[in-house]
């Protein structure tokens, strides 16, 4: 495929019926043959890191409010957060509810916060599993997995609101935590370059927010702290990020009070697959029938 513009890329995907158009920018929903692709890659990253030992767990989509104020996220990202809204009122605000609704008006006005936010990245909810006394002397690995939310609506169909990630955490001494992103990002290249991508390993930054983001993203790039692998998907040009090694030296030790074996503060690192923009880089270098890919990448995401 040639460059693409982002509509043509998200019209072919809703053509070929491997994603519908869920109503607003950014926001898909799947049918069985893209999940299928989902469910291999999903399957090839946990085979992948299954030698290191780590406790899988699961969490929902939504978090507790208290865990995004202490990940800082609020501070660095305010401009792609989701927040979850109740009605909690009597019979009258139900009344003052169904009119604003009725008139078309801005009827978020009755809601109240609930306890819960939606999740930004899938790892947010290992920091506190942490907390409980020193870390054993190699540290804790965790491997997660799930639905994340980021309020960044686009036309970019790589660009999603509601998105899946699969992530390989580290949390221990700042060794350790070097370790962690030296090994997956030679994992990370050879797991991706298994399935046919060309990719290559870059210098990255987070979109943090405002004057002080730009300071924190510069910091970021200059010690090399988020490496990202990026592939085609809509442009060869700029191409996109698919996966991710985030270094995020003493932050969550610091703000979770997390303390590695010998009592330090502890260090942790990250990788993250982007499990959607994977499977678009995949229908994007092998085409939008996938019992037509190549054999061997058939094999690697359904043994
Ligand atoms: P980008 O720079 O593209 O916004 P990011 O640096 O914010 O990405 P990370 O926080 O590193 O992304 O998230 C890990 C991975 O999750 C990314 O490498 C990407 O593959 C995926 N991802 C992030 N944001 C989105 C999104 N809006 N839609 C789909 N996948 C996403
Ligand atoms: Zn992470």
């Amino acid at each position: 495929m040639a460059d693409d513009t982002y509509g043509t890329f998200r019209d072919e995907l809703i053509d070929s019926g491997l994603v519908i158009d869920a109503g607003v920018e950014g926001l898909y929903g799947r049918t069985l043959a893209y999940e299928q692709i989902i469910a291999g890659i999903i399957s090839l990253t946990t085979r992948t890191g299954a030698g290191d030992g780590a406790m899988t767990v699961h969490f929902p989509p939504v978090i507790p409010r208290w865990l995004l104020e202490r990940t800082d996220y609020l501070k660095s990202f305010p401009d792609l957060t989701g927040s979850v809204h109740t009605f909690r009122g009597d019979d009258k605000l139900h009344a003052r509810l169904l009119t604003l609704v009725e008139e078309g008006r801005d009827w978020v006005e009755v809601l109240e916060p609930a306890d819960v936010v939606l999740r930004p990245a899938a790892c947010h909810p290992v920091y506190p599993l942490c907390t409980d006394g020193p870390l054993p002397a190699d540290g804790r690995r965790f491997e997660v997995q799930g639905w994340c939310f980021r309020h960044e609506p686009s036309p970019d169909p790589a660009r999603m609101m509601a998105f899946r990630m699969h992530e390989f955490v580290y949390v221990g001494d700042p060794e350790g935590a070097d370790a962690h992103r030296d090994v997956w990002v030679q994992r990370g290249t050879d797991m991706l370059e298994s399935l046919g991508l060309d990719i290559e390993v870059v210098v990255a930054n987070d979109p943090f927010f405002g004057r002080v983001g730009k300071m924190m993203a510069a910091n970021q790039r200059e010690e090399a702290l988020k490496l990202e692998f990026v592939t085609p998907i809509t442009s060869t040009q700029s191409p996109t990020a698919i996966s991710s090694v985030n270094r995020h030296q003493d932050h969550f030790g610091l703000t979770f009070g997390i303390r590695s074996a010998s009592g330090a503060v502890a260090h942790s690192a990250c990788f993250a697959v982007g499990v959607d923009r994977t499977a678009l880089a995949l229908l994007h270098r092998h085409g939008l029938d996938p019992t037509a890919w190549p054999e061997e990448v058939r094999a690697r995401l359904w043994p």
